[in-house]
């Protein structure tokens, strides 16, 4: 089955963008997977096509009004309607690779886009949307999280990547960051490139390779390598 994306936006010719490129453009143009828009200001009702509304308790800003919005989640779920329903947010909870691995072996998912200061509480609660925000930081609306949550989905997909293998080994893949990569030349301003890399010992290459990565998760990310420390006391052999 294919996946889908169906990307609930005021800004549909925002889409596909960088998805149009490179691995995940070659693998929409191929059917891998499939991408739908849908314009949410075509379920405004009024003659000025108004989407939002000043929010209650004052404060700058529009708030995106609940009804305009339900009725667009109703046409996505029309089209898709096995398809779990994300909205993008400050306030959810943070896009991880564990989540965009489920994704990913899933059907797809409807993504709803916010713009202004946000959503009506309202819609997002009666719909029971999952909330997911990409980063510790404000964007100007929920168009470039989708594209971020898509491609992180795509290139997992089944045929998408060159090598199955990278997937595997890369960041995040066992709860740590992955050690630092090389290529020719092998020597380049004065930096020579690890020894053990250029060995053809596979043993010791794997064994520099886990080192490195436990070594810069521990000194960059201490909230992973205290995570990771857990599980692998927890169940040893993992
Ligand atoms: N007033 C909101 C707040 O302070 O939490 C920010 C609204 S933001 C300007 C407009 C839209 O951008 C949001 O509704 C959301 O869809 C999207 N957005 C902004 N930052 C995001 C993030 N870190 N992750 C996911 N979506 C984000």
């Amino acid at each position: 089955m294919t996946w889908r994306a169906v990307v609930l936006t005021l800004f549909p010719e925002m889409f596909p963008g960088p998805l149009g490129h490179s691995l995940a453009g070659k693998a929409l143009a191929r059917g891998d997977w499939a991408l739908e828009t849908i314009d949410i200001r075509d379920f405004a009702t009024d003659r000025h096509r108004s989407v939002d509304d000043t929010p209650f308790g004052g404060g700058p800003g529009m708030v995106m009004r609940p009804d305009v919005v339900d009725d667009a989640v109703s046409a996505a779920l029309e089209r898709a309607p096995d398809l779990p329903l994300i909205v993008f947010t400050p306030r959810g909870r943070l896009l991880t690779q564990r989540r965009v691995r489920a994704l990913a072996e899933g059907p797809g998912a409807i993504l709803l886009c916010g713009r202004y200061e946000g959503i009506d509480e309202r819609v997002i609660r009666h719909r029971r949307m999952e909330e997911i925000s990409i980063g510790d930081y404000v964007l100007s609306g929920g168009e470039p999280a989708a594209i971020v949550l898509m491609d992180a989905c795509v290139r997992l997909l089944p045929g998408v990547m060159g090598e199955a293998a990278s997937a595997a080994e890369e960041s995040f893949a066992h709860g740590l960051l992955e050690y630092p990569q090389y290529t020719r030349p092998a020597t380049w301003k004065d930096m020579t490139v690890p020894e053990v890399l250029r060995s053809g010992d596979h043993a010791a290459v794997a064994a520099w390779r886990r080192a490195q990565a436990e070594a810069d998760t521990r000194d960059r990310r201490p909230d992973l390598w205290e995570a990771y420390r857990a599980l692998a006391e927890a169940a040893p052999t993992a």
